[in-house]
């Protein structure tokens, strides 16, 4: 019998508990009273609203998602399908410099209850509000969703609205950044992104990065870079990130450092990489940490193959050029970036182009899209291009392809301590508009338990937790999040982890993952049985509050 008098909301009993903070596993009850867990112990003969008996069962902290860009897809997909069914209770959003951007088709339209959430990037006359960054948290608060989300502002957006599209900025454009950035951190959001690979942030100085940075550190924010190169010039460019978190002692993370062979660097590079970071933590005390999707794979926005030129005097203008010989072969021989792989012929390890607005090419894989189409693989990828009517639309073209040539390059790092799990992905449906036919969105975190804890046992299962939960809310400074803990969020997962199956495959990849039995968000069962409940009980997270 215990000597818990309290009736608790929620009773998860005999459950193993891993707990977040990598300590060995553990048998204990939980009580969850409101929207927290009240009691780690014996619970034996105390009533409860419900009563799970998670026998047989590790029970742990809902995973934290480090990188995302559900920023776009939660608006069509409040229920968070994709991401709750795999136990991600809680997304970092608005990563690689983009925040407000919608690259799925968004339902409703700027303004109607005076919010600005999202914009139309190509449209370059719309003057952004004062006060959007701050309404994106409270449309949020609003509308409800199934996971906790956690704002980053990004870089890309801040040049958008300064109409800022050269390399240098002038003061008036800095301030216009410099304000929107200020809204944004004294809103809540927890910090600042870079995708320095895309339009527009790619015109960029680190200077203009710095300065930005340095508003942000003011707020203890964090700092998440795409960093400039991924190639030729990846020392180069940690070295450029280092740089920031050296200026400004930020938190900082480098967003997936999955790199790709044969991308202009020698083939230890990404030893190589992981040395910088690690020394940068080691020896120079910085605080930084580094991500990837933990597969061979990973995903690319397909604009940033193509040269800056192309698309100075407007979309248009480009269709133009893609459509003349002249232009497109002048447009081929200048596309030694990003991917520079494809550049030097390899066009087989691009294996799918996922486009909303265009779905059936997303429908097939890259092969069968040459072949359908009967061009060759530089032309067929540049015809997409010239098929897309905006510049928006453009933006929103990804890319799957493969990054390392053997799984031990991805072991390696997942199971380094400076590794935090992340997906890249969007919060996505089987069907309607949310559905995205990229199969990571619909697995990266069973991915990562299956193959690296299940079946390679590379990592304990106490390590992987800690990796997706406790480590991440800490670096990214969510509070009373990643742990169970007596005053944490009752935000956990109830699994048997022999039991999680991935359903997505490549050929039919729109499909979620199943095996997990109960998923808690802030106290309320929104998987339950395996079954979504819809319950939308996540928040939109302020920096600094609990
Ligand atoms: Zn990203």
């Amino acid at each position: 019998m215990s000597i818990y008098k309290k009736r608790p909301d929620v009773i998860i009993k005999n459950g193993k508990i891993v707990d977040g903070s990598g300590i060995p596993a553990y048998y204990a009850d939980i009580a969850v009273i409101g929207e927290k867990i009240d009691y780690i112990g014996n619970l034996d003969g105390v009533d409860a609203g419900m009563i799970i008996d998670a026998e047989g069962k590790y029970v742990t902290p809902g995973f934290i998602d480090t990188h995302t860009h559900s920023d776009s897809s939660i608006w069509i997909n409040p229920e968070a399908q994709s991401s709750v069914r795999q136990g991600v209770t809680t997304e970092i959003v608005g990563n690689c410099g983009f925040s407000m951007r919608h690259t799925i088709n968004v339902p409703f339209d700027k303004g109607g209850d005076g919010i600005v959430c999202v914009y139309d990037l190509a449209n370059t006359d719309t003057e952004i509000p004062k006060g959007s960054f701050a309404n994106v948290l409270k449309k949020m608060d609003k509308m409800g969703a199934s996971i906790n989300t956690a704002w980053l502002c990004g870089h890309n957006d801040l040049r958008v609205i300064a109409k800022l599209f050269t390399e240098d900025y002038t003061e008036e454009q800095f301030k216009i950044m410099e304000d929107f950035l200020r809204e944004a951190m004294e809103a809540g959001y927890i910090g600042f992104s870079t995708g320095l690979e895309f339009d527009p942030g790619i015109l960029s100085r680190p200077a203009e990065i710095e300065r930005l940075a340095s508003v942000a550190a003011e707020y203890d924010g964090i700092y998440t870079s795409q960093m400039r190169d991924e190639g030729t010039y990846l020392f180069e460019a940690i070295e450029e990130f280092l740089n920031v978190i050296r200026k400004t002692k930020m938190r900082g993370e480098i967003s997936h450092l999955n790199v790709k062979y044969d991308n202009g660097i020698p083939n230890d590079y990404l030893n190589k990489a992981m040395d910088m970071i690690r020394s940068a933590r080691n020896d120079e005390h910085l605080n930084v940490y580094t991500d990837m999707l933990p597969t061979c794979y990973g995903t690319g926005c397909a604009q940033a193959m193509l040269p800056p030129w192309l698309y100075e005097n407007g979309w248009d203008e480009a269709r133009k050029i893609l459509a003349s010989d002249e232009g497109r072969e002048k447009v081929k021989k200048d596309m030694d970036r990003y991917w520079r792989f494809l550049n030097y012929g390899q066009w087989d390890r691009l294996l799918r182009i996922i486009t909303p607005h265009m779905p059936e090419v997303t429908a097939m894989s890259f092969e069968e899209l040459c072949k359908a189409t009967n061009r060759d693989p530089c032309d067929c990828f540049l015809d997409v291009f010239m098929k897309t009517e905006t510049i928006e639309q453009v933006r929103s073209i990804e890319m799957v392809g493969t990054m390392f040539r053997e799984e031990t390059m991805v072991e390696s790092v997942v199971k380094d301590p400076i590794y935090l799990w992340m997906s890249d992905s969007y919060t996505a449906t089987e069907e309607g508009s949310a559905r995205t036919g990229n199969m990571s969105d619909y697995m990266g975190i069973f991915h990562f338990l299956i193959r690296y804890v299940r079946e390679l046992g590379a990592i304990s299962i106490e390590e992987a937790v800690n990796k997706a939960t406790y480590r991440a809310a800490k670096h990214y400074g969510l509070l009373g999040r990643g742990l169970i803990a007596e005053g944490s969020f009752a935000d956990i997962n109830v699994f048997d982890l022999d039991n999680l199956r991935i359903e997505a495959t490549f050929t039919n990849p729109c499909r979620y993952c199943s095996g997990m039995d109960y998923v808690f968000v802030n106290g309320r069962d929104v998987i339950n049985k395996g079954k979504h409940t819809g319950i939308r009980s996540g928040k939109a997270i302020r920096r600094g509050k609990m």
